[in-house]
């Protein structure tokens, strides 16, 4: 068999996996996605592929954290979720309890989330890294190269209609950026297609309470694109 033979052998037994696991044959066509992503035709199917990708991680050990972390802190939320938030990575109490944003930063999100008459159940929440670096130290390069993609294909089956990413190192790891966050913030980006506001992180807005003004702004222009009716 010779190799071009071969290649379309593997495509087509790859296709044929896909499908079982209830996605469509359609890859999404951008270079910035690490993986030849199908993205999952019906509801169930998203939720069964976050599931399934879920289990898939839950013992990851490609990076170094893995040894230095409690758990794998994959995300939580709908798997039809419309609003997609994606914070850095999992703190303290994250690492603990296993889901993200539970500590005060993320009492304060679900505020934020309320803001906008939304709950924490109708909008997905995840971090760009998956375990806890030690002390909460900056992720390395290694780390973020190593754990992207997981986030990519969560997106990928989420497909939301608009991410926002919550402080700098989100925004500027899914924007390929070192723009400051004072300067992207503000205004709709795009990733691989999907409407993207990056705003501060709640974690700042706990130590720089004056910004909540900027971060309400923001979320007003979310509400507005997902035509939630406006609140103050
Ligand atoms: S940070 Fe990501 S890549 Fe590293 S061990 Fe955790 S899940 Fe795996």
């Amino acid at each position: 068999m010779s190799k071009a033979d071969q290649a379309q052998k593997k495509l087509r037994q790859y296709l044929e996996i896909e499908k079982a696991f209830g996605f469509d044959e359609a890859p999404k066509k951008n270079p910035r996605n690490a993986f030849a992503v199908l993205q999952p035709s019906t509801p169930s199917a998203k939720s069964e592929a976050l599931a399934r990708l879920e289990a898939e991680y839950q013992n990851c050990k490609l990076c170094p954290l893995s040894a230095t972390r409690t758990q794998v802190v994959f995300g939580s939320g709908s798997a039809q979720a419309e609003l997609l938030f994606v914070g850095e990575a999992p703190g303290l109490d994250e690492d603990k309890q296993g889901k993200p944003f539970v500590g005060a930063a993320g009492q304060l999100l679900t505020k934020i989330i309320e803001a906008i008459n939304l709950k924490r159940e109708d909008v997905y929440i995840a971090n760009c890294l998956k375990c806890r670096p030690p002390e909460n130290r900056n992720p390395s390069p290694l780390e973020i190269e190593t754990c992207s993609p997981i986030l990519t294909k969560q997106i990928e089956i989420i497909r939301p209609t608009i991410i926002c990413a919550l402080g700098k190192f989100a925004a500027q790891t899914l924007l390929a950026t070192e723009e400051p966050i004072s300067k992207l913030r503000g205004r709709f980006h795009e990733f691989n297609g999907i409407a993207l506001m990056p705003t501060f992180h709640p974690a700042h807005l706990l130590l720089n309470p004056d910004d909540k003004k900027l971060v309400w702004q923001d979320m007003k222009q979310i509400a507005q694109k997902l035509g939630l009716p406006p609140k103050g």
